[in-house]
C-alpha cells in the first residue's frame, strides 16, 4: 500500500497504514485502515484509523467530516462480519486529559457476548 501525501514517520498508525510494520489488519481501503488492538480489552477490540496523519479529534475540522463519517459508517459492518450482533462499544481518547498514547486519530471498537460494563475510570 502506497503511503498517504500525509505519512508520518514517526507515526506507528501511519506505519501500519503504509503495511511498514505488521498489523492484523481486518479490513482497509482508500481512506482508512481497521486492524486488531495489540492489547485487547473486550473479545473484539479493532481500532478505525484514517490514512490521512491527523493527530487527534481535536485537530478535526469541517472538511475532514466524509473522512469521519466513512470511519464510523464502517465500525457497524466490522462488528457484523466478526460476528458480534447486540452492541458494540466506540470510544475516542483525545489528548492529555483523554489519556491518548498514539496521536494519529483512531476510535476503538470493542464487543463481546456480553455487556462490556463500565469500568470505573474508563481507561482505554
Ligand atoms: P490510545 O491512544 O490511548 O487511544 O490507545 C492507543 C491504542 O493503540 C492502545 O489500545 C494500544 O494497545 C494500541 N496499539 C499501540 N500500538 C499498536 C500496534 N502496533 N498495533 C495495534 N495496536 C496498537
Ligand atoms: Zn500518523
Amino acid at each position: 500500500m502506497s503511503q498517504h501525501p500525509s505519512h508520518d514517520p514517526s507515526c506507528i498508525f501511519c506505519r501500519i497504514s503504509a503495511g511498514e510494520i505488521p498489523a492484523q489488519k481486518v479490513y482497509e481501503d482508500e481512506h482508512m485502515v481497521a486492524f486488531r488492538d495489540i492489547r485487547p480489552r473486550a473479545p473484539l477490540h479493532i481500532l478505525l484509523i484514517p490514512r490521512q496523519h491527523i493527530p487527534s479529534m481535536a485537530e478535526l475540522r469541517p472538511e475532514h467530516a466524509a473522512l469521519v463519517g466513512h470511519l464510523l459508517v464502517k465500525a457497524g459492518d466490522l462488528v457484523r462480519a466478526e460476528g458480534y450482533t447486540d452492541g458494540f462499544r466506540t470510544v475516542a481518547n483525545t489528548g492529555r486529559v483523554g489519556c491518548q498514547e498514539v496521536y494519529h486519530l483512531h476510535f476503538h471498537v470493542l464487543a463481546a457476548d456480553a455487556p462490556l460494563g463500565v469500568p470505573p475510570t474508563f481507561e482505554l
